[in-house]
């Protein structure tokens, strides 16, 4: 008996594994989540975000840290935003926020007004796909919001805040780095205080990102004397090979302030967008942010020739940053899922490659 029943049995595991094994490689390939899922996306998954001493909330209470791109200046590359790159971001790069930088001076909205329906169309793509979306009011030069440039904001926030207020999605960023002899108390903090008063008067809890002196850096100083209101968070920028310790030193004040430090635009490269790429400084500042679950926003998605641009340039310009609205903004390829993608070694620069691993390694 003992030994007529040891043949079957031993060739029973065998046959048993060797289903096992079967079964699970096709459940691997066949039962892979589909990207597209809508139960998925970031605003699936943390809804209404808050923020509460200082920690950015989803709407289950979680800590929640967001990490994203920022498109280029969009009076330049508004052809990045359409329908296969927004595609591309969300399910090839597994994207949670998506930031459209609306340059106002230099020939932006100010004297290209219809650059808001560019915004309008970026924040239905992403609102779509069910990533967040910031919409940043680029302030840069002239460096001080109240500017005459300037002079749309109100205008341009009520618009936003009562047609997309409603949607978890919207965050607004109402200066991008304000710069120059400004005093936060006496300049910056009054302008924040009456954009924040306006937008609450139609959108009592979409998130607003707040810049702060000497282009977004003095995130300290700010948190210091902070903006009356709720859900608003401050804006550090930083570009690796530019800036370490003594930056992340202001992060940290904050952070001990129970002020809420959103890094709305960062680069691998110089402060001037070029130069690098800075890799191993640039992971030295990711990793700082992810220990203190700080959101980060990586500039920038388009095809400039710079180092920080996430795009391949058409064409180098010998020094000299050339502006490129053709070429790869919209992604040339679709993958066996269908999903459109920018064919990494073809059409991403090195540190767009490397800042989309660091999103998917999330
Ligand atoms: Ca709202």
């Amino acid at each position: 008996m003992h030994k007529f029943f040891r043949f079957p049995i031993k060739f029973i595991l065998l046959v048993t594994l060797a289903s096992l094994l079967l079964l699970l490689s096709f459940g691997c390939a066949g039962f892979r989540a589909d990207p597209r899922d809508p139960s998925r996306t970031p605003v699936a998954r943390h809804g209404q975000l808050s923020v509460q001493n200082g920690r950015l909330i989803n709407q289950h209470g979680e800590e929640v840290q967001l990490k994203g791109v920022s498109t280029g200046g969009l009076q330049h590359y508004e052809g990045v935003v359409n329908a296969e790159a927004f595609d591309a971001l969300a399910y090839d790069w597994g994207v949670d926020v998506v930031r459209l930088a609306m340059y106002v001076g230099e020939a932006g909205y100010a004297t290209r007004p219809r650059l808001a329906d560019v915004v309008e169309r970026g924040i239905e793509l992403a609102i779509e796909r069910g990533m967040y979306v910031i919409v940043d009011w680029h302030v840069h030069v002239p460096g001080d919001p109240r500017h005459p440039v300037y002079a749309g904001a109100p205008d341009f926030f009520t618009r936003i805040a009562e047609k997309y207020g409603e949607y978890p999605h919207v965050i607004y960023e109402i200066m991008n780095e304000p710069n120059g002899p400004l005093d936060w108390s006496l300049d910056l903090k009054p302008y924040a205080q009456s954009m924040v008063d306006l937008i609450r008067e139609i959108d009592p809890n979409n998130l607003i990102i707040i810049g702060t002196p000497n282009w977004s850096q003095d995130v300290d100083i700010a948190a210091a004397d902070p903006v009356e209101g709720v859900n608003l968070a401050y804006a550090l920028h930083f570009y690796a090979g530019t800036h370490g310790d003594a930056l992340r030193d202001k992060a940290r004040k904050a952070v001990e302030l129970e002020q809420l430090v959103f890094v709305s635009e960062w680069g691998t490269s110089l402060a001037s967008g070029d130069g690098g790429p800075f890799l191993e400084k640039s992971l030295e500042w990711l990793d700082f942010l992810d220990e203190h679950k700080i959101s980060w926003v990586n500039w920038n998605l388009s095809n400039r020739d710079e180092i920080s641009a996430i795009l391949t340039a058409l064409r180098r310009g010998n020094g000299l940053t050339v502006i490129q609205p053709q070429g790869p903004l919209r992604p040339s390829r679709v993958n066996s899922q269908g999903i459109p993608y920018w064919p990494p070694d073809e059409h991403l620069t090195e540190s767009g490659r490397w800042v989309r691993e660091q999103i998917l390694a999330d």
